[in-house]
C-alpha cells in the first residue's frame, strides 16, 4: 500500500491476537478513532468478512508472536509500509486449565510463551521505533488472574498474567523518559469464546453470581478501557493496571 498524506497523519497500531474476540473489538474501536490497525495473529480468522476490513484501515499478518524472528519480520514490514508504530496492544494469549499434577513442562512453556514472552518480543521489536518518535502507547492485556488467582486457568495462566504486570511496571519506568507509556488492563470474566469454551453453563452462572455488578464483562468493556489508555488524555498515566471486572476482586 502506498502511503497517502492522510494515512501518514494517522496513528499506526499493532494489536496482537487481533483475530480473537477482545482483539477484534479493540481493532474496531481503534478504527473508529481513525487509526491504521495491524492485526497480528497465529490464525487468520473471519475478520476478513467485516465491513471495516476492506477500507484500507485494517491489515492482517499471520505470525506466532511467541517467536521473536516472526515478530521482527512483521514489525519491519509495518514500519516499511506505514513509517511508524504509535500503539502496541499485547493481547495474544491462550488459556489452559489443569492442576500442577497434570501440567507438563511443554504446556507450561507454551502458555508462558504465548502470554508473556510474546509481549516481551513485541515490546522489544517496536520500542526502538517509538523511541525515535519520542511517542508510544503500549497496553498489555493481563487478567484478574494476574492480580489474584485464575478462576478458569491453571498456575501457568496465573503466572503468565502476573508476569505481564511486572513487565508493565518495569517498562513503564524504563520508557517514561522517552514519552512512551506502558499500562495493563486486567479483565475479569469476559464473554468470549475463550471463556465459553472453558466453562459449562452452571460454572458460568456461578461466576456471574459472584460478580458484584451482576453480569460478566463484554468485549467492549475491555476495548473502551484500552482506548482510554492510548488517548492523549492519559499521557500522565503509566505503569498502572486497570481492573475491568465488575467488582470481582472487592469481595
Ligand atoms: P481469544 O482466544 O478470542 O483471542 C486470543 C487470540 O490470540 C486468538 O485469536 C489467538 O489465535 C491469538 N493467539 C494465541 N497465541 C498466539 C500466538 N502465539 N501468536 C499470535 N496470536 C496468538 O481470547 P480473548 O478472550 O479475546 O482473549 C484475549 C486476551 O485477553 C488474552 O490474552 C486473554 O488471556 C485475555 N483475557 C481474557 C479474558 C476473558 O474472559 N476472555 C479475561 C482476562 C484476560
Amino acid at each position: 500500500m502506498a502511503l497517502t498524506s492522510s494515512s501518514q497523519k494517522r496513528k499506526v497500531a499493532i494489536v496482537t491476537g487481533g483475530c480473537g474476540a477482545i482483539g477484534h473489538s479493540t481493532a474496531r474501536a481503534l478504527t473508529e478513532i481513525g487509526a491504521l490497525v495491524v492485526l497480528v495473529d497465529i490464525v487468520k480468522a473471519s475478520i476478513d468478512g467485516d465491513s471495516y476490513y476492506g477500507d484500507e484501515q485494517v491489515f492482517t499478518f499471520v505470525a506466532d508472536v511467541s517467536k521473536f524472528d516472526q515478530v521482527h519480520r512483521v514489525v519491519d514490514e509495518v514500519v516499511q509500509q506505514f513509517g511508524r508504530i504509535d500503539i502496541l496492544v499485547n493481547n495474544a494469549g491462550i488459556l489452559r486449565r489443569g492442576s500442577i499434577d497434570n501440567i507438563s513442562e511443554e504446556e507450561w512453556d507454551g502458555v508462558i510463551d504465548a502470554n508473556l514472552k510474546s509481549a516481551f518480543n513485541c515490546c522489544k521489536a517496536v520500542i526502538p521505533f517509538m523511541k525515535k518518535k519520542r511517542y508510544g502507547r503500549i497496553v498489555n492485556i493481563s487478567s484478574s488472574a494476574g492480580r489474584s488467582v485464575s478462576t478458569l486457568g491453571g498456575v501457568h495462566y496465573t503466572a503468565s498474567k502476573a508476569g505481564m504486570l511486572g513487565l508493565t511496571r518495569h517498562l513503564a519506568r524504563e520508557l517514561a523518559p522517552h514519552k512512551i507509556t506502558v499500562n495493563a488492563v486486567c479483565p475479569g470474566t469476559i464473554d468470549t469464546p475463550m471463556t465459553r469454551n472453558s466453562t459449562n453453563k452452571d460454572e458460568l452462572e456461578s461466576i456471574t453470581q459472584s460478580i458484584p455488578i451482576g453480569r460478566i464483562g463484554k468485549v467492549d468493556d475491555v476495548s473502551h478501557a484500552i482506548l482510554f489508555l492510548i488517548s492523549d488524555e492519559s499521557s500522565f498515566i503509566t505503569g498502572v493496571s486497570l481492573d475491568i471486572n465488575g467488582g470481582e476482586l472487592l469481595l
